[in-house]
């Protein structure tokens, strides 16, 4: 069977590349398996779909934003009733279990609704002026084309979590999806099309960064840029649009901690770090990748996360047994792999895993064995370096202090997580840790999209996506002042005694 084409989506048509350039992505837990030929874009498709986006929006931010909610609500419906391809899409594109590729696309679903609710609230602030005869009150207004810019390992969700506000404020939008999850971002765009979203409103140019991610930062018709990935690329996306004093939003990566203190409850803790820990692969940016434990319950935990991650099912996501997939392609295995070798060689000893699995189906894919490493230092690489696979560094400490000490001392600070009974040491923790989520007797990962996500330090720039705040980076706040006095009153002045 061959594999299906996807072109660009460009004011509502499918176009391919000027170029005529394309690109296979490989199923990862079976690369005799093409999912899809994906165009590979340069900066004239982009300029191409920025003008169609340009085109769209004069109309589109003319549309009330009750309505345009309507049409994310509507969408979300459509998704529900595709869960189950677009979950077997997800796992073939990118590797996650079934069960998981299903919580991407709620996410997307829980996200269209949200995002279209929102569309009646939108709210300003009106406060009462200092004059009489004068009111004053504060609007959001749309910015323009939104461009984003998104990862793979969350193909659903963090494009809904992108897109969704981006439109209900009445932007239009380009989207470069990561190039090997782009179907997912299809998937999402095939339903707001289906539910009445017009032509132009959003576009879709897949490619690979430097090629079609990075002309959307520069062009000067995106006002705002809205980034998940890597510090690395982070950094760069973020200094090309400073030149042009841009709008940038950015969710970048993590080395999340989780601290156990000796009143924890061992079992709930080995549930939840190894769900953490190994869960979508160790690929999450919420992964659990530090375990910061006591040394009086350190030895009794680690057996048990040892034994019970030496059980896990890896393989074919698509397979109902499977707990824990491949990595996403060769290039992070072998990363990955890499930082197996580093761990050793700098003194951490290998519980568990650590290998590449090659036995049977498995030599098709991109599988390796859940990994812990224990007797790991604070100062090692691998206790700092985020690695984004399914690695656990174990660090025994002897105090709460000491552990908020380790757990803050990393460049990044997304998410952090403590396991304690004791109300106090939670809240010292809670106010303590240097992250943007913080969990109580669960892992670090779990976000639900209520609350304000992302991180501090070099996980992000200070924006906060979802909950509340996901309007921020796509409005420009508008302050109204109307005076009815049919006077001049000057402010600051008429009104001092
Ligand atoms: P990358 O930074 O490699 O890529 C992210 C996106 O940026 C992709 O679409 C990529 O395209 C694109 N890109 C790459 N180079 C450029 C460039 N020069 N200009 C513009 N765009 C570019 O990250 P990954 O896709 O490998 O994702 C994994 C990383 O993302 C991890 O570090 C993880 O922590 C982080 N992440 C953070 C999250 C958060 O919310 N904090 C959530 C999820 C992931 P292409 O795919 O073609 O390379």
């Amino acid at each position: 069977m061959s594999a299906t084409v996807y072109k660009n989506f460009i004011g509502g048509e499918s176009i391919a590349s000027r170029a005529g350039k394309t690109f296979e992505r490989r199923n990862p837990a079976d690369t005799r398996e093409v999912v899809g030929v994906f165009q590979e874009s340069d900066a004239e498709d982009v300029d191409a779909a920025v003008r169609a986006a340009k085109a769209a929006f004069p109309a589109w931010s003319g549309v009330p934003a009750p309505q345009r909610g309507e049409i994310l609500l509507r969408a979300a419906e459509i998704i529900q009733s595709r869960k189950d391809r677009y979950s077997r899409d997800l796992t073939r594109e990118m590797g996650k279990p079934l069960f998981e590729a299903g919580g991407d696309i709620v996410e997307a679903i829980g996200m269209a609704q949200y995002a279209g609710s929102e569309g009646r609230r939108m709210h300003g602030v009106t406060t009462p002026s200092e004059l009489p005869n004068k009111f004053q009150m504060s609007i959001r207004q749309p910015i323009g084309v939104v461009g984003l810019i998104t990862p793979w390992n969350f193909p659903m969700a963090i494009a809904a979590w992108k897109m969704l506000p981006a439109l209900v404020c009445g932007n239009t939008v380009v989207i470069k999806p990561g190039e090997d999850a782009a179907i997912s971002t299809y998937n999402l765009v095939e339903c707001l099309v289906e539910a009445g979203l017009p032509p132009g409103v959003v576009n879709i140019i897949t490619g690979h960064g430097p090629g079609a991610g990075q002309p959307l930062v520069e062009h000067p018709d995106v006002p705002v840029i809205s980034f998940t990935g890597s510090t690395a690329t982070g950094r760069l996306v973020y200094e090309l649009a400073a030149r042009q004093l841009k709008r940038v939003s950015l969710e970048l990566g993590g080395k999340n901690p989780l601290i156990v203190m000796p009143d924890a409850d061992i079992d709930l803790v080995m549930q939840g770090v190894v769900w953490a820990a190994f869960g979508t692969t160790g690929q999450r940016c919420t992964a659990t990748s530090r375990l910061i434990v006591h040394r009086e319950v350190a030895g009794p935990l680690v057996a048990r996360i040892i034994a019970r991650a030496r059980s896990l099912r890896v393989g074919n996501g698509l397979d109902a047994e499977t707990e824990m997939g491949p990595l996403v392609n060769a290039t992070q295995l072998e990363r990955v792999l890499g930082y197996i070798e580093l761990g050793q060689q700098e003194g951490a000893t290998l519980g568990c895993g650590g290998g590449r699995l090659r036995d049977g189906d498995l030599a098709h894919g991109h599988f390796m064995q859940p990994t812990v490493f224990t007797g790991v230092r604070p100062t090692m690489r691998i206790a700092r370096e985020e690695i984004f696979g399914p690695v656990l560094s174990v660090i025994e400490v002897d105090s709460l202090d000491e552990a908020v000490a380790v757990a803050n001392d990393v460049a990044y600070g997304l998410s952090a997580s403590i396991y304690t009974r004791d109300i106090n040491a939670a809240f010292r923790a809670m106010l303590g840790l240097q992250s943007g989520i913080v969990y109580i007797n669960a892992p670090t990962i779990g976000a639900e999209i209520h609350l304000p996500f992302g991180g501090v330090k070099a996980t992000g720039n200070g924006h906060r996506e979802a909950g509340p705040t996901m309007l921020d980076v796509f409005s420009e706040w508008k302050s109204v002042y109307i005076d009815y006095s049919g006077s001049l009153q000057r402010a600051q002045i008429d009104n001092i005694a």
